[in-house]
């Protein structure tokens, strides 16, 4: 089993059950009230956010998950992984605070947690550890009132939406949004408007983003890569040294997947 997720939005009230649920599951604190650059809802205490679409359409946003992750690609370190299961898992003791993959990631989903003294990188984990492991639908699926998002094998419910859009061919756009861009993902939607807005209205290439990733770090400049790659490494150790100074017993930084703050 692949696992994933179909959003409808057509099925959506916007009551935030999932956005709920997200935070509980994950043990997310309060959110903090400040201006977002991506005034979307996301942010390192909130891993899913339900955002107005065109014509006022309630639209779920969230890490997709993908196929084969530009997230994944670009981290220097490895401390982002995809799962044969499907979820992209983040190991937060790894990760040294680069922010290549926000970069990289087509849909903008990675968020930095500045609330920390060494901040890290925080999205949706696809509730791996604490259910998909265990043989779980993620909290927000099963908190979902009306089943406008659902958990499932990514072919079967790439066929249910097709089915879908079959019988209701005059409610909905004719396409599975996930399915085929930078080479698919895991979170797949179907919808009566248009969600190109969640690609800040870029249409996306059907070639998945690592192999772009790859050519524009070719382009980069050698010393300038190795320049950034020292100061990287060096903000790591560093890091690292204060910690086990702080405590000899043990590494403190949070655990996959979840909140520190
Ligand atoms: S949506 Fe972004 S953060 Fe999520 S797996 Fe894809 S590239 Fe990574
Ligand atoms: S899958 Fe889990 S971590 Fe991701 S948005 Fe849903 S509840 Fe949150
Ligand atoms: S719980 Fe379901 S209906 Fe409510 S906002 Fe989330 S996706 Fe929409």
């Amino acid at each position: 089993m692949h696992a994933a997720i179909l959003t409808d939005t057509t099925k959506c009230i916007g009551c935030r059950e999932c956005v709920i649920a997200c935070k509980k599951e994950n043990r997310l604190p309060p959110d903090l009230p400040r201006r977002w650059s991506r005034d979307d809802g996301l942010s390192a205490r909130n891993w899913t956010s339900v955002v107005e679409g065109p014509g006022g359409a309630y639209v779920r946003k969230q890490c997709r998950h993908c196929l084969e992750p530009a997230c994944v690609a670009s981290c220097p370190v490895g401390a982002l992984t995809k799962t044969d299961l499907g979820p992209v898992v983040y190991d937060a003791r790894k990760c040294m605070g680069c922010r290549y993959c926000m970069m990289a990631c087509p849909y903008g989903i990675p968020r930095y947690d500045w609330d920390q003294t060494v901040p890290y990188i925080r999205k949706c984990i696809l509730c791996y550890e604490t259910r998909l492991k265990k043989g779980r639908q993620p909290a927000c699926t099963e908190a979902c009132p009306t089943k406008a998002t659902i958990f499932g094998d990514r072919d079967e419910l790439i066929e249910l939406a097709k089915a879908r859009i079959r019988e209701k061919p005059d409610l909905y756009v004719h396409r599975v949004w996930g399915e085929r861009e930078v080479g698919g993902a895991s979170v797949l939607y179907i919808s009566d408007v248009d969600l190109k807005f969640l690609t800040y209205n870029r249409e996306l290439p059907p070639e998945p983003m690592p192999q772009r990733t790859k050519l524009a770090m070719n382009a980069v400049p050698f010393t300038f890569a190795g320049v950034v790659a020292a100061m990287a490494g060096l903000n790591w150790i560093i890091d690292r040294r204060r910690k086990l100074q702080e405590h000899p017993e043990g590494d403190e930084a949070p655990q996959e997947g979840r909140s520190n703050g």
